[in-house]
């Protein structure tokens, strides 16, 4: 089967090995998927440059769905040749958090794609637990999406984001358009994004926005003015500045909620965040939040057609990476 081989940052391959095989006996609880759609995420792009290392080389791609080409003698209800979503979570299933549900916050937690082999690769072995079946009406194409949809429902979660709340969004990439879609979803007043690139300002817009505006362009004062009060802040951008303003803006008692990965410290005015009364909250990962994600999209209440930028053969993974780095691309998508 053809994989794409990332071997060190910005170095990736194609290369030819031995698909995998279910091992009697021994992979009695694992699914072997044929993957059929895999989406280059922000994540990937991070590894892809070295931001957040890993151990190469990888197959990277946490965002892949398939049909099921085999299946352990455990495995129940399913049957070959069903689509399923992939949610790349590994956990140990021993350990004090996963003992008592808390499985994303595994002691030995993998992420594939992360720091386990993904989906850019024409088979995958799989968990049992990992695989979500696909609705009927929803493509392939769309359900390899649902990962930046539960990752967004969890932070809006956390946030406990409700009617009449007022929202501000930073980043405009497929985690935040899908929190401004889940905050309208829950009942938010007026939902706000903040976001350089004007052409995903648009998308933004598009998707509900009240208001879209650029990094540059906003004070507090300039975002109450139009907004009223700000509630709370989602933060998916990644920028420490970003953090930084959030803490700024949001109103006194007002929730932040960080999704972005920073891969590196920050310096933050701490004294307004106790003067202000904030809450800053941690968002990690999809805990018990995938299925609610899929059946969201498949509902149509959450649309995420329009992240996908451009699609790609596996054979051509260096232009689709190339072609994901710019800044204008939400996700391209890797047809298998
Ligand atoms: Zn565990």
């Amino acid at each position: 089967m053809k994989i794409a081989v990332l071997q060190k940052p910005c170095d990736i391959e194609l290369r030819e090995v031995e698909a995998p095989k279910l091992v009697a006996d021994f992979d009695v609880n694992s699914v072997l998927v044929k993957v059929r759609a895999c989406a280059i995420s922000g994540t990937d792009l991070r590894i892809y440059r070295g931001i957040v290392r890993t151990k190469y080389p990888i197959i990277l791609g946490q965002e892949f769905s398939g049909v099921v080409e085999d299946y352990g003698e455990e495995v129940e209800n399913i049957s070959k040749g069903e689509r399923v979503v992939i949610e790349p979570v590994v956990r140990c299933g021993k350990c004090s958090y996963c003992k008592i549900g808390l499985y994303t916050l595994c002691d030995n937690v993998r992420v594939l794609g992360v720091n386990a082999d993904g989906g850019l690769a024409e088979y995958v072995k799989v968990p049992e637990y990992a695989i979500h079946r696909i609705h009927n009406n929803l493509s392939l194409e769309e359900a390899s999406l649902t990962v930046p949809v539960a990752v967004a429902l969890y932070a809006i979660k956390r946030a406990h984001v409700g009617i009449g709340d007022n929202v501000v969004v930073f980043g405009a990439g497929a985690i935040g358009l899908s929190a401004l879609q889940l905050a309208r979803l829950s009942g938010a007043d007026k939902v706000a994004v903040i976001e350089p690139v004007a052409s995903k300002r648009k998308l933004a817009e598009k998707l509900g926005a009240y208001e879209t505006f650029s990094p540059k362009e906003i004070t507090g004062e300039s975002m109450r003015k139009d907004l009223g009060k700000i509630n709370v802040v989602i933060e998916t951008s990644g920028s420490v500045d970003a953090l930084h303003r959030s803490i700024n803006i949001a109103d006194k008692k007002g929730r932040i909620v960080v999704v972005g990965a920073y891969g590196k410290e920050a310096l933050l005015p701490t004294d307004l965040v106790v003067r202000k009364d904030l809450t800053i909250l941690g968002s990690w990962l999809y805990p018990h939040v995938f299925q609610e994600a899929l059946s969201l999209i498949a509902k149509r209440l959450i649309s995420v057609k329009e992240y996908v930028s451009s699609k790609y053969p596996l054979i051509r993974i260096k232009d689709a990476f190339e072609e994901a780095l710019k800044p204008e691309t939400i996700r391209v998508l890797i047809d298998l």
